[in-house]
C-alpha cells in the first residue's frame, strides 16, 4: 500500500491527497485520511479508488496542519470501507496507517479485546492503535517510573514499545488528538522516507510523493522510528537510542 503523512503550516488534507495520488499504484482497495484539528481526530475513508475519497472530501474546508493518509492493498479483511485505513483506538484519540502485515495480530487482538478494547475492522493493522493507546495509558499511570524517552514524548515512547510487540513487515505513521505537534513513523521491512521542508515535514512510502515539496529526503532503515514536529525530525532505534541522521539531496527531474 501507500502511506503519507504531513506536519507543518499548510492544510494537511490537500497535501495528503496529492501524495496519495502519486502512490495510488500501490493499492486500489480503499483510501483514507485522518487529521488532527481542535483536539479531535477527523477520519474520512472510502472504498475503492482514491477518486471516491476525493469526492467525499470535496467542498470540506479542513485547515488541520497534521495528518496521515493511505491507499490500501488488502491482505487481512475484505476491501470494504470499515477495513479502510486509518484505523483508530477505542476512544478515537489515535489514528494509524500501515503498509505490510502484522504476523502476530491474532494473539495481540485477543489480548486487547480481553482487556476491554473494541475492534471495528477485520484488519491486522487495527491492533496497532489499540496497543499504542494501552501503552500510553500505562505510561500516564506511572509518571514517576517514566523512561527518559517518555518524558521527552509519551507518544514516541508508546509507539516505540508497541513496535517491539509487532512481528512482520510494516511501515506505520501515527497521529494523536492529544499530541497535536507530533507525527510518529516507524519502519520494519517496508519502505518509508521522510521529506524535510522549512517548518514542515512529510513522510511517504515512496519518494515521488515527496519531490513536489522537497529534495531533502531521509530514508528510514529497518528497526528505526522517527518523531516529526514542526521544529524538526528526531530518529531513534527500536531500542530507544537516538540516531544521528541527515537527509540526502535527491536528484530528480519530475
Ligand atoms: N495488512 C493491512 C491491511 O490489510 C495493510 C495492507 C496494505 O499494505 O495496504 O489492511
Amino acid at each position: 500500500c501507500g502511506i503519507v503523512g504531513y506536519i507543518g503550516t499548510q492544510a494537511a488534507s490537500d497535501i495528503l491527497l496529492a501524495g496519495l495520488q502519486k502512490l495510488e499504484y500501490r493499492g486500489y482497495d480503499s483510501a483514507g485520511i485522518a487529521t488532527v484539528l481542535e483536539g479531535e481526530i477527523h477520519c474520512v475513508r472510502a472504498k475503492g479508488k482514491l477518486h471516491n475519497l476525493q469526492e467525499k472530501l470535496e467542498g470540506i474546508e479542513n485547515p488541520a496542519q497534521l495528518g496521515i493518509g493511505h491507499t490500501r492493498w488488502a491482505t487481512h479483511g475484505k476491501p470494504e470501507e470499515y477495513n479502510a485505513h486509518p484505523h483508530m483506538d477505542t476512544a478515537h484519540r489515535l489514528a494509524v496507517v500501515q503498509n505490510g502485515i502484522i504476523e502476530n495480530y491474532r494473539e495481540l487482538r485477543e489480548g486487547l479485546i480481553a482487556r476491554g478494547h473494541t475492534f471495528r475492522s477485520e484488519t491486522d493493522t487495527e491492533v496497532i492503535p489499540h496497543l499504542i493507546a494501552e501503552l500510553l495509558e500505562k505510561l500516564k499511570a506511572e509518571p514517576s517510573s517514566m523512561p527518559a524517552l517518555a518524558q521527552h514524548s509519551p507518544l514516541l515512547e508508546a509507539v516505540r514499545q508497541a513496535v517491539n510487540h509487532l512481528e512482520g513487515a510494516f511501515a506505520i505513521a501515527v497521529i494523536s488528538a492529544d499530541f497535536p505537534d507530533e507525527l510518529i513513523v516507524a519502519r520494519q521491512q517496508a519502505p518509508l522516507s521522510i521529506g524535510f521542508g522549512q517548518g514542515e515535514f512529510f513522510c511517504a512510502s515512496d519518494t515521488p510523493a515527496l519531490v513536489p515539496h522537497t529534495r531533502a529526503v531521509l530514508t528510514l532503515e529497518n528497526g528505526e522510528l522517527a518523531r516529526l514536529t514542526p521544529l524538526g525530525v528526531e530518529v531513534y532505534s527500536f531500542g530507544g537510542d537516538r540516531l544521528r541522521k541527515t537527509p540526502r539531496t535527491l536528484n530528480w527531474n519530475p
